[in-house]
């Protein structure tokens, strides 16, 4: 019998109120959705086991617990993260002009090493509702965000259909691993760089 690491990627949804994060999350980890809303409270993150190739995988999704709205989230919620998933709702337009603030916000607070390289994925949700014809904000200009930002890439998803959220969230898992990867090679680079990376149970680091 051979021991196996498991690899603990923290990964971190962000976006106004009310766009379906606790939704999309839910249909990821139980396969279930729900009309009625319900604002988070509660558990910090859900948890979800996968394997790629030949890796074992505990992704550990943080989801805000209603603070969105009127507070700073903290800085543990933003602490290690691994990947940061932006959510806006495709028929809101608010909630997509939230989407700069959300990304200046999380590299304040999270300070990633490499800003430009840490990835960000960026999730046009309820694309369901009404067939597409109340949508107002297009994939291109979305797309257009995105580029702008720097190589953030992009779904279009229903957390009600369950469009697109399986691919979606193995696509951030990949950009989780591959960021991990980097870390790894840059801390190694480094003799008595004087700081430990930060210990994230089980992580391969
Ligand atoms: P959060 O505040 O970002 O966590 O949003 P919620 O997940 O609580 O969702 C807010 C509301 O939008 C709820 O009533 C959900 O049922 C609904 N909702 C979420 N995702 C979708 C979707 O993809 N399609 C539709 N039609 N409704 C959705
Ligand atoms: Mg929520």
């Amino acid at each position: 019998m051979s021991m196996r690491r498991r690899t603990l990627l923290k990964v971190i949804v962000l976006g106004d109120s009310g766009v379906g994060k606790t939704s999309l999350m839910n249909q990821y980890v139980n396969n279930k959705f729900s009309q009625q809303y319900k604002a988070t409270i509660g558990a910090d993150f859900v948890t979800k086991e996968l394997q790629i190739d030949d890796r074992l995988i505990t992704l550990q999704i943080w989801d805000t617990a209603g603070q969105e709205r009127f507070q700073s989230l903290g800085v543990a919620f933003y602490r290690g993260a691994d990947c940061c998933v932006l959510v806006y709702d495709v028929n809101y337009l608010k909630s997509f002009d939230s989407l700069d603030n959300w990304h200046e916000e999380f590299l304040k607070q999270a300070s990633p090493r490499d800003p430009k390289a840490f990835p960000f994925i960026l999730l046009g949700n309820k694309v369901d509702i009404d067939g597409g014809n109340s949508r107002v904000v297009s994939e291109k200009k979305a797309r257009e965000w995105c580029a702008q930002k720097g190589n953030i890439l992009y779904f279009e998803t229903s957390a009600k259909e369950d469009y697109n959220v399986d691919d979606s969230f193995l696509c951030i898992t990949k950009l989780a691993l591959a960021n991990e990867r980097e870390q790894d090679i840059y801390f190694q680079g480094i003799p008595d760089a004087g700081s430990e990376p930060e210990q994230r149970g089980g992580c391969a680091c």
